[in-house]
């Protein structure tokens, strides 16, 4: 992904955002203007039309009740008071006479001959001569062929509407201006996370440094989230690499001794040419190289629970059945070391938990217990639910563990003094720990010199029934 690509896609869905924005902006713009507008225009011309229409009912009562003086009389008092707004007003007799006629000076001049006249003509227009306006004029029958006009110019109604078209485009050219810096404020400041996003990854393939992160402003939003999504993803694998680095140097650390314990040995059987010396040499390598193989394979196995690349079997495990197959599989052992070894678990204990491994940490405590302690000695398992956890113990009445030693004994290869009599790699209790805490738990040890040691496994409690 060359950066003049991504500069491209970003500036094309940048634009396509703030025109999306612009549009929103000005269609909504306009349609508030526009029913603006018309609700402006509708109800001024609904005003002028009550005008006419109560002018011409009054009028037409004027004329009912005292004739056309009264009429005339009434007009020329309104016009005089300035009490009414100017109107047309025309009274035509049924000879098309024209009885009484009054329009005001400023109106400019229209040709009345175009007005419909009638007894049915109720609404009426005529266009201005010499000017853009109309003269809309309502038509009453006073019965005996009389009809009596009354009209008002458009001409006001016009130029209010047309000053108000005028602030109109006034605001649409504002909101034009507003949309296209609000599109391309809001637009930058929408992709700038994306960007933030894209840099980091282009530094990380740059440089392969996965301790970069993408600033998180704290927002909440979905972009916000991927980018906190984006840097846990970035931390597990820098946590995978380092482990998987640590796991490799580790491994090939550990190697290092019996490799050359090997090779010592391989160098010695070459170096005689007794034949009974050679068949000793031989079988001590093939021991020594057993024990790199089972070294190599548990070492592998701490590294992939401790970086947490080790894919659990997760099922409901019965503690009462585990703990019975371990001390099953240490029968023999026990017997041989005669060793007393002993259960008492809860009933109905369940754990989530991967049962093959599980078994395997359970069995490492178990094997170390009988390993260390001497004939005559008792091993004995307890499980039992505490709070929020279920707790394993495997307690002894061995050797005990000297008070240098406990901090030492989790780690790998590291063996007690007192032990080096004793089989082992050095790797059971690494072992255990990694199990446990893959599973979420943990794994500790209390042990005095000649009391006897504890080890308790801490694992997280499960109320599932067993498979
Ligand atoms: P290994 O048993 O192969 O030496 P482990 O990792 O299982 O390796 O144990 C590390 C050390 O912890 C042992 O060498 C031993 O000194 C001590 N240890 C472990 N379990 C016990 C125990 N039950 N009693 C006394 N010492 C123990």
């Amino acid at each position: 992904m060359s950066s003049r690509w991504s500069d491209r896609v970003s500036q094309a869905l940048g634009l396509r955002l703030a025109a999306w924005y612009l549009g929103t902006f000005l269609a909504s713009t306009l349609v508030i203007g526009g029913l603006t507008y018309g609700l402006l225009a509708s109800s001024l011309e609904a005003r002028d039309h009550d005008v006419i229409q109560s002018t011409l009912r009054e009028y037409a009562a004027r004329y009912q009740a005292g004739g056309l003086p009264a009429l005339a009389r009434a007009i020329e008092i309104e016009q005089r008071s300035g009490r009414r707004e100017p109107l047309f007003v025309r009274l035509v007799g049924p000879f098309e006479d024209v009885l009484l006629y009054s329009l005001p000076e400023t109106w400019g001049a229209f040709d009345l001959s175009e007005l419909a006249g009638g007894p049915n003509a109720i609404w009426g227009q005529v266009r201005a001569r010499d000017r853009n306006a109309i003269l809309e004029v309502a038509t009453l029958p006073l019965g005996g062929g009389t009809v009596l006009q009354v009209g008002k110019t458009s001409e006001s109604r016009d130029e209010l509407l047309s000053r108000f078209r005028r602030v109109l485009l006034l605001g649409l050219t504002a909101a034009l201006v507003i949309g296209i810096a609000g599109g391309l404020f809001l637009t930058r400041s929408t992709l700038k996370p994306l960007r933030d996003l894209r840099d980091a990854v282009q530094r990380i393939l740059n440089t392969g440094q996965t301790n970069d992160r993408v600033p998180v402003y704290g927002t909440d939003d979905a972009v916000d989230e991927l980018s906190d999504l984006f840097n846990a993803m970035l931390a597990r694998i820098t946590t995978l690499i380092d482990g998987m680095r640590n796991a490799l140097d580790h491994v090939a650390h550990d190697l290092r001794t019996p490799m050359t314990r090997l090779r010592v040995m391989a160098e010695t059987a070459l170096a005689t040419n007794d034949p009974v010396k050679q068949r000793e040499a031989l079988s001590d390598v093939l021991e020594e190289s057993d024990r790199v193989l089972s070294m190599l394979t548990t070492l592998m196995d701490i590294s992939e629970a401790e970086t947490g690349t080790m894919m659990l079997t997760r099922s409901a495990v019965d503690v009462t059945t585990l703990v019975a197959e371990v001390i099953d599989l240490y029968e023999d052992t026990a017997d041989e070391a005669r060793v007393a070894v002993s259960a008492s678990v809860a009933p109905g204990l369940v754990v989530s938990a991967d049962r093959d491994r599980l078994r395997q940490a359970l069995a490492n405590l178990m094997d170390n217990a009988i390993k260390y302690t001497p004939a005559g000695g008792r091993v004995e398992v307890a499980a039992a639910r505490e709070g929020a956890s279920v707790v394993i113990r495997v307690r002894d009445t061995g050797a005990g563990i000297p008070a240098h030693d406990l901090p030492r004994i989790f780690d790998r290869l590291y063996r007690g003094d007192q032990s080096r009599a004793t089989r082992g790699l050095g790797l059971g209790l690494s072992l255990v720990r990694a199990y446990i805490e893959a599973h979420g738990g943990t794994v500790e040890v209390e042990s005095a010199p000649g009391t006897g040691s504890t080890f308790t496994i801490r694992l997280p409690n499960s109320r599932e029934e067993p498979s």
